[in-house]
C-alpha cells in the first residue's frame, strides 16, 4: 500500500498538530542556544502549510510537498525556513508526479531532502544541525526500503534514528547557525532544529501507520 496525497497532506496535518504541541519546548531548546524562535517559527509555518493544502486541495504527493516547501519557505524564516522548505522542494521533486509513494520513493524523497538541506546550509553530520537527524534516518530508510519495506516502516524506522540523532546532538559543539556563535558553551544542549526533524518525521511516520 502506498501513500497518496490525501495521506501526505494527513501526515502534515499531524506534524502540524505535534510541532504546535513541542512549540514551548523548541522556544526552550533554542533560547539555549539560539534566540527563541525555532518553536513560534515552526508552529507558524506548518500551521499556514495546514491552511493551504486545505484550499489548494493538490492532487499528487508531489503537489503536496512543493505546495509545503513554498509555504514553509515564505511562513518560516530564520535559518530553518529556506532549510525546511528546500528539503520539502528537492523532496516534492524526487518523487516526481508518481500518484502513491511506495517504501524505495519514501527513502529516495528523504535522501533528496537532506542532500537540499546540505547544498543550502553547508552542515556536515557532527556540526549539531538538523543534518544530525537527517542523516541517520535517511540511512535507515534506505536499509528498510532495500530489505523491500514499504512506505510506513521506511519511515517509522527513519524517525527513531532521527530522534536518536537528534539526542546525539547535545554534547557536540555548534558549528553551523546561530549556535556556532558560542562555541563550546553550545554543548550540552540539544540542537532545536535536529529535534524539529525528528518530532516531524514521528509525526509523519505515525499516520504512516494506520
Ligand atoms: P534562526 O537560527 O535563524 O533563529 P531557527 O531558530 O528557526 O532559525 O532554526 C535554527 C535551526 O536551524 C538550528 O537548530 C539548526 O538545526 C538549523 N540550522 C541553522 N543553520 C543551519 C545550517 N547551515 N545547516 C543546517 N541546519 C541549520
Ligand atoms: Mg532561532
Ligand atoms: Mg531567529
Amino acid at each position: 500500500m502506498g501513500c497518496t496525497a490525501h495521506d501526505v497532506i494527513v501526515a502534515l496535518r499531524s506534524a502540524a498538530a505535534v510541532v504546535a504541541e513541542h512549540r514551548d519546548e523548541l522556544i526552550r531548546l533554542d533560547r539555549a542556544i539560539g534566540d527563541a524562535d525555532h518553536g513560534e517559527n515552526m508552529d507558524r509555518g506548518f500551521r499556514a502549510v495546514v491552511a493551504k493544502v486545505d484550499t489548494a486541495a493538490p492532487e499528487t504527493p508531489g503537489a503536496v510537498l512543493k505546495l509545503t516547501a513554498t509555504v514553509l519557505i515564505s511562513t518560516v524564516g530564520g535559518a530553518s525556513g529556506p532549510l525546511y522548505g528546500t528539503a520539502f522542494l528537492r523532496a516534492a521533486a524526487a518523487v516526481s508526479d508518481v500518484t502513491e509513494l511506495d517504501g524505495p520513493t519514501v527513502a529516495k524523497a528523504l535522501r533528496a531532502g537532506m542532500e537540499g538541506v546540505i547544498a543550502r546550509g553547508r552542515a556536515a553530520t557532527g556540526d549539531k544541525t538538523m543534518v544530525d537527524a537527517l542523516a541517520p534516518a535517511v540511512e535507515a530508510a534506505k536499509s528498510a526500503a532495500e530489505a523491500g519495506e514499504g512506505p510506513a516502516k521506511v519511515l517509522s524506522v527513519a524517525a527513531d534514528a532521527a530522534h536518536q540523532g537528534a539526542q546525539a546532538t547535545e554534547p557536540l559543539v555548534a558549528r553551523k547557525g546561530r549556535a556556532s556563535y558560542l562555541g563550546e558553551r553550545s554543548a550540552g544542549h540539544i540542537d532545536p532544529g535536529a529535534r524539529s526533524t525528528a518530532l516531524i518525521l514521528s509525526a509523519i511516520a505515525e499516520t504512516a501507520r494506520s
